[in-house]
């Protein structure tokens, strides 16, 4: 039997992503949906061949704990109420995927994690960079030291929000910032899988944009940087204010390697300094792949290597970024581990 999801937020990474992956994964199929339009319900119902009796809306969802239909809930809406739905849908007996970043306080994060504990449930964050074959061999190149240690990284990943964006990614009640939440923790995400540590210290500067225009809640984009144990560090930026590539490289002792595009959801390009073919790779469907192997470890009973653990510890971070932009000062992260996905 293949796992049923519910996807719960039905906006554009539902529609554009996590639906049509779930056509092809293997252990789990769209069983159902929650959502708050009417509209919506029906026309899923329609286009994905639903029973009308495993579409839910937001006060009806925790009623999805007597549908042995739906194994897990995948929570797909503005990053501050992720909280609220991975609470209940743990309440409700359901294992749960959390999308990124997986709260806006790490206070949240924290309740998340206990109550998916206290009910018993798996909880997973939706990185799918980490299913994905061209940032698996980054992750591997850098952490077996491939061409020795890695002393630098540098990480861009951004775009430029205009009137087709989401208004609730410049509200900073429903987002809980701007783009460092968005498209800068996949940067953080990058250097710290390939270098295969934790920063211990972060610096930041917001970008000059930040107050003006769409960004009066929220900063237009913040440089930032962190500092490993070993005096590596990686170079980072994110803006809502100027389209990057989103880039991934690494400066080894003996040659470089990196990801450029590095984040999209396919088309990702690799190149070595030793033009090893290394990072020749075929691009995948990375939501499936992600999503199989999370029904893979429920199935199976094995841990996941994107848990609420590292959603916390991504959180941790973004908010000492937050406070090394306010300060001005260099904010220690040391209390935050070094919880790493290893290859
Ligand atoms: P979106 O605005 O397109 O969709 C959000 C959905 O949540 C909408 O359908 C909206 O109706 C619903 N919603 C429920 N309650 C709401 C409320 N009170 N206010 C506003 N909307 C509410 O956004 P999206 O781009 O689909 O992003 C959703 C989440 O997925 C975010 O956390 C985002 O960071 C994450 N995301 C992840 C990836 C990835 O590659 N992993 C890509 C895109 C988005």
């Amino acid at each position: 039997r293949k796992l049923g999801v519910a996807l719960l937020g039905l906006g554009n990474y539902s529609t554009g992503q996590l639906a049509p992956a779930l056509q092809q994964t293997k252990y789990c199929r769209l069983a159902g949906v929650v959502t708050g339009s009417p509209a919506k319900a029906a026309q899923w119902q329609k286009q994905y061949g639903l029973p009308a009796k495993n579409c839910y809306d937001y006060t009806t969802f925790d009623r999805i704990a007597d549908n042995p239909d739906i194994d897990l809930v995948y929570v797909v809406t503005p990053n501050a109420l992720h909280a609220e739905y991975v609470v209940r849908a743990a309440q409700a007996g359901k294992h749960v995927i959390c999308e990124k970043p997986m709260a806006t306080t790490a206070a949240d994060a924290r309740r998340m994690i206990a109550a998916c504990d206290k009910a018993g449930k798996k909880l997973s964050i939706g990185y799918r960079l980490h299913f994905e074959p061209h940032n698996q061999e980054m992750m591997r190149l850098g952490q077996q030291q491939a061409y020795g240690a890695v002393k630098h990284l540098a990480a861009d990943n951004g775009f430029k929000f205009d009137s087709n964006g989401t208004p609730w990614r410049v509200n900073k009640k429903l987002s809980g910032g701007g783009p460092l939440m968005d498209m800068g923790i996949y940067c953080l995400q990058g250097c710290i899988y390939t270098k295969g540590q934790v920063p211990i210290a972060v610096t930041a500067k917001l970008t000059p944009e930040t107050g003006t225009g769409y960004f009066k809640e929220v900063e237009a984009g913040v440089n930032w940087q962190m500092q490993f144990a070993d005096g590596s560090v990686a170079d980072c930026r994110t803006s809502y204010a100027q389209n990057m590539q989103g880039r991934l490289r690494a400066e080894a002792a003996n040659g470089w390697f990196e990801l450029e595009p590095a984040f999209g959801y396919g088309g990702l390009a690799g190149r070595t300094s030793k033009n090893d073919g290394k990072l020749n790779l075929p691009n995948i469907n990375q939501q499936a792949a992600q999503m199989d192997d999370f029904a893979d470890c429920i199935l199976h009973n094995k841990p996941t290597r994107v848990p609420g653990a590292m959603g916390l510890r991504d959180v941790q971070l973004l908010e000492a970024i937050y406070r090394a932009a306010e300060t001005g000062q260099s904010v220690s992260t040391k209390d935050v581990g070094q919880l790493v996905d290893h290859p």
